[in-house]
């Protein structure tokens, strides 16, 4: 294959290192490497010809290939040595990009839509950039590289699917869990696919500390999104979401952000985008964050000031529960590229948000939440408006965060005590008259917690 990828330092300092290496820091500076494309083997195909190979791919059914993946539906531009035969794939991406209308119109916009990139295999974005890893790692032994493992940190979504794709591919997984600070749905996943699973009286950032110790010291490979494999998956989000919109860019994208690798693949997917002439538009990024858990957020209000690590506080977001994001270099460049700004949202906000875009017909989790949430503040603003299309990036399955959903329906959540859009059964004896008069009692009455 023509086309090539390789590890380079954020920092700019010389040096490149093959993607089957294993090294996650700049042996120079220690600073984040980035993978970096060939953009001159791959300009000697013009934009009309990716866009008609993508658009060929796009969920074709063939199960011996995986280019129905909407990660190796763009192979070539996500991790072009990596050999067809190492591929493991569940089909993850190609995922639906859902308008909200009543939600919408609730805060006075007009085009919303929801990426819902949490419709699939283990039920988070994780799957997108675990796929590429996992892949690699395959690659790796198949060429007789000794790795004892592949092993992450994780406040849930990254070690379920570490587990089912390392399973998938016979591959030892170790995950490390903050104890007793993950959801329940998310513990069993890992136990399920076999992973070794060693559950820490921290938090994640402690998590991660002791993980990198682990990958530096024991024959370990490195699945945190430190390790900017991921990304390359990760970033075919943006790519998905210009294809399906036409090629064309919305104004706005809402993404939740914790370590905030996430923000900046969805970053690398624009630029790749723009550098190759498939798009001609810079969209704008709000990056949305837990009150509980915004150092990023500190930062951007001070200009971009150095990160400040800080203890995150418990949120129902739990996946973005993290003072100390491994890629804030990484999120503050696609911020700046992108015309980047950054929300916060209580935790009052994100539940009342999650439950606002439910009414559409989705099963949010808490961090499309305080993605929607930040959205209803930009709304109020005025920063974003009815002529702007707007993409939120749905992050997981609500399917994964059960007792979140009952517990907001039920009014049992300590920091939501008045829940906006509750809705509960009503309890009736078997008697048709009773029945039918709940009936027309319920539907002559707006839906629970619609506004006007
Ligand atoms: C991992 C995760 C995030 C945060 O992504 P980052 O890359 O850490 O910013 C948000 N939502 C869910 C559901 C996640 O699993
Ligand atoms: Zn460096």
């Amino acid at each position: 294959m023509p086309f090539s990828a390789e590890f380079r330092c954020i920092a700019g300092c010389p040096g490149a290192f093959p993607l089957d290496q294993v090294i996650y820091r700049c042996p120079r500076c220690g600073d984040l490497l980035e993978v970096v494309h060939d953009l001159a083997a791959l300009r000697e195909r013009s934009a009309a010809e990716w866009k008609r190979l993508f658009a060929e791919r796009w969920g074709t059914a063939n199960a011996d290939e995986p280019w129905g993946s909407g990660v190796w539906g763009k192979h070539e531009w996500v991790a072009p040595q990596l050999a067809q035969a190492n591929i493991v794939s569940m089909r993850e991406g190609a995922t639906h990009l859902t308008p909200i209308p009543r939600f919408a119109a609730d805060l006075g916009l007009g085009d919303v839509r929801v990426k819902q990139c949490g419709t699939s295999h283990s039920g988070s974005f994780k799957d997108l950039g675990m796929t590429v890893l996992v892949s690699m790692v395959k690659q790796m032994v198949a060429n007789g590289q000794q790795l004892r493992a592949v092993a992450c940190a994780s406040t849930g979504d990254t070690s379920a699917a570490l587990a089912a794709y390392a399973a998938a591919a016979q591959l030892r997984s170790v995950v490390i869990l903050p104890r007793g600070k993950i959801s329940t749905a998310q513990l069993v996943q890992p136990l399920a696919a076999g992973a070794l699973v060693l559950a820490i009286d921290t938090d994640f950032d402690g998590c991660m500390r002791l993980v990198q110790e682990l990958a530096d010291k024991d024959g370990v490979y490195l699945a945190n999104s430190m390790n900017s494999l991921r990304l390359e998956g990760q970033k075919t989000v943006a790519i998905e979401l210009a294809q399906q919109l036409g090629w064309t860019v919305p104004d706005w994208i809402v993404i939740p952000g914790g370590n905030l690798g996430n923000v900046s693949a969805l970053g690398a997917g624009f630029e790749l985008l723009l550098a190759l002439g498939l798009v001609t538009k810079r969209p704008r990024i709000c990056v949305a964050q837990a009150a509980h858990a915004s150092p990023l957020y500190a930062s951007y209000q001070a200009g971009f000031a150095e990160l400040v690590p800080v203890k995150a506080k418990t949120t129902l977001a739990s996946a973005i529960q993290i003072g100390s994001p491994v890629s804030f270099k990484k999120a503050v460049r696609a911020l700046r590229a992108f015309d980047g700004v950054v929300e916060i949202a209580s935790e009052a906000e994100l539940a009342d948000a999650s439950a606002h875009a439910d009414r559409d017909g989705l099963f949010t989790c808490p961090h499309t939440g305080v993605a929607l949430a930040a959205l209803t503040k930009l709304a109020a603003r005025g920063e974003v408006t009815r002529d702007h299309r707007v993409v939120v990036i749905s992050t997981a399955s609500g399917l994964k965060f059960a007792d979140f959903k009952v517990g907001y329906h039920e009014a049992r959540l300590t920091d939501v005590p008045s829940p906006r859009y509750r809705n509960v059964p009503v309890e009736l004896p078997e008697r048709y008259d009773a029945v039918r008069d709940a009936l027309n009692r319920g539907l002559d009455a707006p839906a629970t917690g619609v506004r006007d």
